[in-house]
Order: C-alpha cells, then sequence, then structure tokens
C-alpha cells in the first residue's frame, strides 16, 4: 500500500459573478504557505443552482465553502444549523460542513471586528455607521455584541437603518439609533469610530461617501470595508486631518482567518493572506 495521499481537503466559494473575487488566492496563499494540502475552488453558481452546490459539496466532502453575493440569505433553507451571530444577522458567508451537518457563520463581522481591535477596541465606544446592507448589519451586530456604547446608522433608506437599529438594541447590549442620509454626513461630536459599509469606492479610488469631511475629528478611527482599492478617498481624507484610517483589506484577511479556522481548526498567518491581497490591488499605503 502506498503511504502517498492524492485527495486534498476540499473548500471553495459559491456565488456569481465570481471572477473578480480575490478570495482563493488569498485562502490559497494561507493554505501553501502552511504546507495545507487543500484548495479553495472559486464556483460561479446561480441562484437556481444554489441547492445542487450545497448538496456537491456535501456529496463531496468538502469541509466548508463561503457563500458570496447573491446567497447570504438563500443558502440558510439549505443549512442543518445556525450560531448565534448568524442567526441574529440573519446571514451566512460562511459554511461548515461536518460529520455530513452543514453549519452557517458569518464571519463578516467578525473579520471586520478583529481587523479594528489591532487599532481599538470598541468597547464603551461610540459609532457612526455609513450605509445598511448585509455588511453593515453584520458589523454593527458584533460591535453590539462586542459591548459598543452606541451605534449610529446613517443610511439613504430610513427603514433599512432602523431594521439594524432594532436588531442590535434587541440583541446585544448596546443602544442604537438610525439617521436618514440626506446630503452630506455631519460626524457628530462624541463619535469615536467612523465606519464606511456602503460600495461607494469599490474599484474607484476618488470616490467617496457623501460626508463632511470637516466635521471629521482628530484622533478618530475612520474604516472603511472597501478593499479594492484599500486606500480610499475616505481613508487618505481622514489620514490628512489627524484620524487614524482602517482599510477594508484587514476585515477580508481576517474574516478570511476565521473560515479557515472553522474549516480547518488550524489558526492560518493573517500576514501572509494580506500579502497576496496586496500583490493583487497595491500597498494600503
Ligand atoms: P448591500 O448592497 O447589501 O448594501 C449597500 C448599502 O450601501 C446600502 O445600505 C445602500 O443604501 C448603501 N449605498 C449604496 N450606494 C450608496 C451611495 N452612493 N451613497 C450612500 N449609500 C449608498 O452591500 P453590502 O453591505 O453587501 O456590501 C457593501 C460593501 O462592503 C461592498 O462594497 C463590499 O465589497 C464590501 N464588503 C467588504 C468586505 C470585506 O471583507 N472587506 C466583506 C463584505 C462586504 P440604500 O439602502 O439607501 O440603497
Amino acid at each position: 500500500m502506498s503511504d502517498k495521499n492524492f485527495l486534498s481537503i476540499l473548500t471553495g466559494s459559491f456565488s456569481t459573478p465570481c471572477a473578480d473575487n480575490p478570495t482563493v488566492a488569498m485562502i490559497e496563499a494561507a493554505y501553501r504557505h502552511h504546507a495545507i494540502d487543500a484548495r479553495y475552488i472559486n464556483c460561479d453558481v446561480t441562484a437556481d443552482n444554489l441547492g445542487d452546490a450545497v448538496r456537491g459539496a456535501k456529496a463531496m466532502e468538502w469541509v466548508g465553502f463561503n457563500c458570496s453575493l447573491p446567497h447570504k440569505v438563500a443558502v440558510i433553507e439549505h443549512l442543518d444549523a445556525l450560531s448565534d451571530a448568524a442567526k441574529i444577522i440573519g446571514a451566512v458567508n460562511c459554511v461548515t460542513i461536518r460529520d455530513g451537518r452543514l453549519t452557517g457563520d458569518n464571519t463578516d463581522g467578525k473579520g471586520f471586528l478583529a481587523s479594528l481591535k489591532e487599532v481599538t477596541d470598541p468597547h464603551g465606544k461610540t459609532i457612526l455607521l455609513l450605509g445598511a446592507g448585509g455588511a453593515a448589519r453584520a458589523i454593527a451586530v458584533e460591535l453590539g455584541l462586542a459591548g459598543a456604547a452606541h451605534i449610529t446608522i446613517v443610511n439613504r433608506n430610513l427603514a433599512q437603518a432602523d431594521t439594524i437599529a432594532a436588531l442590535v438594541r434587541d440583541n446585544t447590549g448596546s443602544d442604537a439609533s438610525a439617521v436618514a442620509w440626506d446630503g452630506a454626513v455631519t460626524v457628530p461630536d462624541g463619535i469615536d469610530i467612523v465606519i464606511n459599509a456602503t460600495p461607494v469606492g469599490l474599484g474607484d479610488g476618488e470616490a467617496m461617501p457623501a460626508i463632511a469631511l470637516d466635521s471629521l475629528k482628530k484622533g478618530q478611527v475612520v474604516a472603511d470595508v472597501i478593499p479594492n482599492p484599500p486606500r480610499t478617498r475616505l481613508l487618505r481624507e481622514a489620514k490628512a486631518r489627524g484620524c487614524t484610517p482602517l482599510d477594508g483589506l484587514g476585515m477580508l484577511v481576517n474574516q478570511g482567518v476565521i473560515c479557515v479556522e472553522l474549516w480547518l481548526g488550524k489558526t492560518v498567518d493573517a500576514a501572509v493572506m494580506k500579502r497576496a491581497l496586496q500583490d493583487i490591488f497595491g500597498d494600503a499605503g
């Protein structure tokens, strides 16, 4: 009998479109670095095929997969269990398959939190969150669970911001409120952390969310979820005003580290993953 093993551990991602999703490069860089015999396969899966894809992953004994747009909510009906955070958030971006059971988690908010904690602890902090989509929802819930004092959610669609504020108040120990985004947002006095969780700036280094830049204050942390380009205009303007900028690469890398932990029980080197993304997107500077 040969002592060779030609069977790799399988992981991957289901989304559409997916050709521009760099997660495969980031995760496989970690697998190579740690000599883990695993693959991450980036799969273009349409909404109609999601159920078949999930059953296929289970049949092929994948250990887990990511779900990105448009499957983060739709995948839930195909799963056996949800983590507490995924239950509150109502969306799943990471599925673990163990003994044939599929468990959904949401690592977007946890990834953001891990990145944020590199510059500040959100416990007891007052936060202004721009946007009320899936990323904002995951971030708001994790900030709430991490003990933020108050989160103000600013969104064009006020009802969506209200929903997230209620979610935070009802499920975490934090207070939260919603504000309509009408014109340039003025950052109120007393805010410790400003977060852009809108897609404004994605793929456009000059685009910036409508915010009154003069209301940013020295010493505030200004974070962006945008990973590409990492050094968004918002972050450049914030840095010029004495704020601490935090790019979206850290969120992307840390949510990936958490996914690999869930799938393989191994903690991979975040720096290796970040370098793989920087090679693709350019340095955050
Ligand atoms: P959604 O489509 O779910 O939500 C988008 C939100 O942004 C909505 O609240 C929307 O407001 C708001 N918005 C969109 N355009 C504008 C605008 N021009 N001005 C003001 N508000 C605007 O997207 P997601 O939450 O899923 O994703 C948001 C961003 O987060 C994406 O760019 C994605 O790449 C990034 N992301 C980054 C991750 C990382 O690891 N770094 C992980 C996950 C996401 P309204 O409701 O009024 O339309």
